[in-house]
C-alpha cells in the first residue's frame, strides 16, 4: 500500500489555526486515491514517429473508432424515454422498478433474484465501489487478481483497504493460482474480487475452475464480488457461465452494466445484483442500499430506457460486435506470435489480449515501459504497458480497433521486434511466418 506523503490532519495547521488566512488542501482519501494507469502513461516519453499516424492500441473505449456503434434499437429506446416526459424526476435511490424488473429477466441466467436484489448503479465502476466499501472496512483486505483492472486498486487505496493480489496463470489460460489466492487469506480479507470475462486477459473461466474458486470462498466464508462487465462477451467456441449460477452457498455480488455490450460507455448504467440464497447478507443488503442513497441514485433516463433496451436489442447486433473482435483477435494473434520474442495469448472474450516479451531478448530495453516507450517514438504504435495491471514484461492491446488498423499496428510491431531482437540479422522473418500461417 501507498504511503502518504504527510497525511496526518492532526499534525498540520488546519484553516482555523492557520495564521496565513487560507491554507485548503484535499481530503487524505483524494490525495490517497491513485489511477495506476495515468500515472504510468505520465511518467512516458510518448513522442510518436511524425512520418507514421499514431495508432492508439491503448484506449479502453470501444466507440471512439466508429467502427463500432450502438445499436439503432439502444438510440430509440433512449429517445422514447426523454420524449416520454416521464424520466425527468428522481426514481428511488436503487432504481426505477420498471428497470430492476427488465434487470431480472435479463440476468435470468444467473440464478433466481427479484427486483430487490437490484441497485442500478452510475456505470459498473460505480456497482464495483458500492460493493467494496459495503463489505470492507479500513484495515480489512480485498483479494484481486493481477493481472488486472486497476480501478480496484484505485477504489481501495485512499480508504486504506488493502488489495492483496492473487496471481492468474498465463501458462493454464490466465486461470486463477488457487493456492496463492488461499495463501492471502487471513482474518482480515473482506472479499474475493474476481473479473470474468477478464480485462486485460481476454479469459473466460470454466465451469470447473469456477467451481474450484467457490470452494476458496466457502472455505473461508468469503462472499464474491463478480465483476461481470464482460458477461456475454465471448467468443465463439467459449462460453460465458456466471459464477453465481453456480454457487450454492457463497454469495455473490454479480456487477454489470449497459458500458461494454450496448457500447454506450458514457450512459453510466450499471448495476448490482445480489445473489443470497442462503440469506447471509442481511445486513450487507441493508448496507448496499443505504450507499445507493449517498447520491440518490442513477440516471433515471436510461432507467426509463432499460426495459426496451435490454429487451429489444436483437442477437444478430451482439453476434455482429463479437465477430469484429474474434476476428481481430485472430488477426493480431496469428500476426504477433510468429515474432520472434513475443507470446501472445489467444483471447477468447472481451476486448483485449496480452501479449509477453521475452524482454531478455531485447537488449535495448530494460522492461515493458521502455518497450512501449519506444514503440510508440519508432513506430506511433501505442499499447498499455502490462505494468499499469500489475504485471510487468507483457503489453495489452485493445481488439476494438477497425481491422486494417490493427493489421497495420502489428506489422509495424513486429518490424520494431525485428530490428530490436538480439538475434537481428539472423533470423528469417518471412520463412517464420510461412512455418507459424
Ligand atoms: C470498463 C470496465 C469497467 C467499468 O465499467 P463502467 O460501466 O464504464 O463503469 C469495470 N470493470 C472492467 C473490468 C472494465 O473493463
Amino acid at each position: 500500500m501507498r504511503k502518504s506523503d504527510s497525511s496526518d490532519i492532526d499534525h498540520e495547521e488546519t484553516n482555523l489555526t492557520s495564521s496565513s488566512g487560507w491554507k485548503l488542501r484535499s481530503s487524505k482519501l483524494a490525495r490517497n486515491t491513485h489511477n495506476r494507469i495515468r500515472e504510468i502513461v505520465e511518467t512516458l516519453k510518448l513522442e510518436p514517429n511524425p512520418d507514421k499516424p499514431m495508432i492508439p492500441l491503448s484506449i479502453g473505449d470501444p466507440t471512439i473508432f466508429g467502427n463500432l456503434v450502438a445499436a439503432d434499437e439502444t438510440i430509440n429506446a433512449i429517445k422514447r424515454a426523454i420524449e416520454s416526459g416521464k424520466y425527468n424526476g428522481y426514481a428511488a435511490s436503487t432504481g426505477h422498478e420498471e428497470a430492476r424488473k427488465a434487470i431480472v429477466k435479463y440476468v435470468a441466467h444467473q440464478g433466481p433474484v427479484t427486483p430487490n436484489d437490484i441497485i442500478i448503479c452510475s456505470g459498473c465502476s460505480s456497482a464495483l465501489e458500492m460493493c467494496i466499501l459495503t463489505l470492507a472496512d479500513v484495515g480489512q483486505n480485498i483479494l484481486v487478481p493481477r493481472p488486472g483492472f486497476c480501478l480496484y486498486n484505485t477504489l481501495c487505496e485512499g480508504l486504506g483497504i488493502e488489495v492483496r493480489y492473487y496471481n492468474l496463470l498465463p501458462e493454464k489460460e490466465w486461470e486463477v493460482d488457487l493456492e496463492h489466492m488461499e495463501s492471502l487469506i487471513d482474518t482480515h480479507t473482506s472479499c474475493i474480487l474476481i473479473n470474468n470475462p477478464s480485462n486485460p486477459c481476454g479469459s473466460v473461466f470454466s465451469k470447473s475452475h469456477l467451481q474450484k474458486i467457490l470452494k476458496v470462498a466457502e472455505k473461508y466464508f468469503l462472499p464474491i464480488i463478480a465483476d461481470e462487465i464482460y458477461e456475454h462477451f465471448v467468443f465463439t467456441g467459449s462460453k460465458h457461465i456466471s459464477i453465481s449460477s453456480l454457487s450454492k452457498d457463497v454469495p455473490i455480488l454479480s456487477c454489470g452494466g449497459l458500458t461494454k455490450r450496448f457500447l454506450v460507455p458514457g450512459w453510466r448504467t450499471g448495476w448490482i445484483v445480489i445473489h443470497d440464497r442462503e440469506h447471509r447478507l442481511k445486513d450487507v443488503i441493508c448496507g448496499l442500499k443505504q450507499m445507493a442513497a449517498r447520491i440518490l441514485g442513477s440516471n433515471t433516463l436510461v432507467q426509463g430506457a432499460l426495459p426496451e433496451i435490454l429487451c429489444n436489442t436483437p442477437q444478430s447486433y451482439f453476434d455482429g460486435v463479437l465477430d469484429i473482435l474474434s476476428q481481430n483477435a485472430k488477426c493480431a494473434f496469428d500476426v504477433l506470435k510468429a515474432i520472434v520474442g513475443l507470446n501472445p495469448i489467444l483471447p477468447k472474450g472481451a476486448m483485449y489480449m496480452m501479449v509477453g516479451i521475452d524482454i531478455d531478448d531485447f537488449p535495448s530495453f530494460k522492461n515493458d515501459l521502455e518497450f512501449v516507450q519506444d514503440l510508440v517514438h519508432e513506430q506511433s504504435v501505442f499499447c498499455l504497458p502490462g505494468s499499469c495491471f500489475e504485471l510487468p514484461n507483457y503489453f495489452r492491446i485493445v481488439l476494438t480497433v477497425p481491422y486494417e488498423m490493427i493489421l497495420e499496428a502489428c506489422s509495424r510491431i513486429s518490424e520494431f521486434c525485428e530490428k530490436h531482437h538480439k538475434n537481428s540479422g539472423l533470423i528469417n522473418y518471412s520463412v517464420i511466418q510461412q512455418i507459424n500461417s
